[in-house]
Order: structure tokens, then C-alpha cells, then sequence
């Protein structure tokens, strides 16, 4: 099937695209490694396709001492490949890595994955585990969001139709810090079956477990994060494994095996 006819607005400003973004049935496209297929299936109909790849504002660097912040327009290859600098531990190059196969990473973007919102996808994993913030812009002005607030379901986020992710805020992890990630899928690159993603910066005090890639936004092990906090690892694993439990009652026990080895994982990792 092909796609339903649609007009292009290449946009070269933000506020152009915020703009074309007021007209009924606007949709923005950046990588269009998600869209693109959605469109050919007719699950997306737009009007109007406003295409991202033009605007600098998305493709901001900055960082301070306590964060970075990334344009949501960088694409998994440049994170991967370190264009992008890292300030998590390695993690954030090490998961890019993992996505899919070059092509896709070659276009798939930060602010497109994260948009898009499926729950087997890695950065809304890896990027919660961190406690990474959303700049978002609409008509009336820029937010912020938290990544747990701003994912409300599976393929469902708090933004409005005309709003724009324009950037990532990352914390700035210190040298101290440990991270784990382990996806669970069939094959290299695929699509993760199941995702633990763990962050301990104790210099921070902070401390994250999280389990993804269960049909739902991702799941917060908070008991297991501050177990991990005081040095326990073995209660960080028996906590993780009861909130786990508790939290996917209602999957088979497959399922519930499968996310728990990859939370395991993850966590021996970050004990490493
Ligand atoms: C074969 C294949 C394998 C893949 N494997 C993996 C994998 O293993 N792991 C993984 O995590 N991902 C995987 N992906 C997804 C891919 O990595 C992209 O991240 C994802 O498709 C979306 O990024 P994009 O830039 O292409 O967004 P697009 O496809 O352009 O857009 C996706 C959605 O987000 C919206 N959007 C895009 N940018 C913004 C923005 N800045 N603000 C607001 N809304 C926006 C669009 O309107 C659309 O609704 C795979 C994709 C393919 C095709």
C-alpha cells in the first residue's frame, strides 16, 4: 500500500514548524524510520507532513556542569558514534549502538523515538532510567516534562498535536557513577522483548531501576533503587524482583521471567 496524499512543509525555523503545525490534521516527521511505514500502512493520514531535518534549533549542544542538553533532532548514529558527547558513563553510545541496524540509526532520531513512544523502544528506557527532562514547544511557549509523566501509555504521550519535542535534558553523571542495561531480543538490533536499564550516582544521591519494554510506559523499581543507594546489592535484586512480581501479575509467567532476568542483568552490571 502507499501513503494517502499529503502536502510537504518543509519547515526552516521552529517556530515555522509550530506554526504549520496549527493547520488541521499537521503532522511533524523527523527521521521518518516510524512514520514513514505508518503512513505507507494508512494508520497515519496528515494533511500535511511538516519535515524537521532543516531546522538548526533542533540540533543544539550545550552542556554546564550539571547537564547536557541535546536537540531532539540527533540521530542514534551520532550518538553512537560520539558526535554527540557523552556524559552518561558510556551508556547512552552503548545502547545507540543497539538499535536496529545502521540505516535505521542513520536516521532515527532522539526526539522521534521518544515522540513516537513505543515501550519496546531503547531511549524510552535508558533515557527514564537516567531521569532525562523534555523541552517541548507549542504555541503558548516552551515546557519541560519528566520522562514518567510525559509517557501516558503505550504509542501515547502528554504532547498536544501541536507541540514539538525540541530538545533532551541530560543529567551530567559523576565519575563514580555505574550504569547496567541489558535488552532481551532475538536478534542483535531487534526490538527489545524486554529492557532493564539501571543508573547508581551515589556522588548524587540517585539512584533508578527501571524495566521496559512491557506493552506500558516504563516501570519504576523504586524499592530496588534505594536498596541499591545503600550498598545492598542483594536487597536491590530481591526488592526488584517482588516490585517486579507485583507489577506484572497479569502477564504470564514468561513474560514476568524474561523481564526479571533482564532487570537482573542490568543490575549485576551496574555492580560490576
Ligand atoms: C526496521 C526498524 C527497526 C527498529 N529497531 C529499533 C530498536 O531496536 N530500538 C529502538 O529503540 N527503535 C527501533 N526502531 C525505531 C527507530 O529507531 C526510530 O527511533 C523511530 O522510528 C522514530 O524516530 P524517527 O526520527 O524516525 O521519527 P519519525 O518516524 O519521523 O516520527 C515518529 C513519530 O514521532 C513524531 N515526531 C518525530 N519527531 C518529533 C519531535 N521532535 N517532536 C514531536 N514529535 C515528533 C512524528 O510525528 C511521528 O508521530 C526501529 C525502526 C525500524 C524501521
Amino acid at each position: 500500500m502507499k501513503a494517502a496524499a499529503f502536502d510537504l512543509a518543509p519547515a526552516a525555523s521552529l517556530s515555522e514548524a509550530v506554526n504549520a503545525l496549527a493547520g488541521d490534521g499537521a503532522k511533524v516527521m523527523a527521521g521518518g524510520c516510524s512514520l514513514g511505514p505508518m503512513l505507507n500502512l494508512r494508520l497515519a493520514r496528515p494533511s500535511t507532513l511538516v519535515d524537521l531535518r532543516r531546522i538548526g534549533e533542533l540540533r543544539t549542544l550545550q552542556r554546564n556542569d550539571t547537564h547536557l542538553l541535546i536537540g531532539a533532532a540527533w540521530t542514534h548514529a551520532e550518538i553512537e558514534d560520539g558526535v554527540v558527547p557523552d556524559v552518561t558513563a558510556g551508556l547512552m553510545p552503548r545502547v545507540a549502538h543497539g538499535i536496529a541496524y545502521r540505516a535505521v540509526r542513520n536516521r532515527g532520531t532522539v526526539g522521534g523515538s521518544l515522540a513516537h513512544a513505543d515501550p519496546a523502544a531503547d531511549w524510552v528506557s535508558t533515557l527514564t532510567a537516567l531521569d532525562a527532562r523534555l523541552v517541548i514547544r507549542g504555541p503558548a511557549g516552551t515546557r519541560e516534562a519528566a520522562l514518567p509523566d510525559f509517557f501516558l501509555a503505550a504509542y501515547t504521550t502528554s504532547l498536544a498535536d501541536d507541540e514539538i519535542i525540541t530538545a533532551v535534558r541530560i543529567p551530567v553523571l559523576s565519575g563514580s557513577a555505574r550504569t547496567g542495561y541489558h535488552k532481551i531480543c532475538r536478534k542483535t538490533g531487534e526490538f527489545a522483548q524486554a529492557i532493564g536499564a539501571v543508573v547508581v550516582d551515589a556522588e548524587r544521591g540517585f539512584a533508578r531501576v527501571v524495566c521496559g519494554a512491557i506493552e506500558a510506559p516504563p516501570i519504576l523499581l523504586v524499592g530496588a533503587a534505594k536498596a541499591l543507594l545503600a550498598g545492598d546489592r542483594v536487597g536491590a535484586l530481591s526488592r526488584a524482583k517482588e516490585d517486579l512480581d507485583a507489577a506484572l501479575k497479569d502477564h504470564d509467567a514468561a513474560f514476568r521471567a524474561l523481564h526479571a532476568v533482564a532487570v537482573e542483568r542490568a543490575l549485576d552490571e551496574a555492580a560490576v
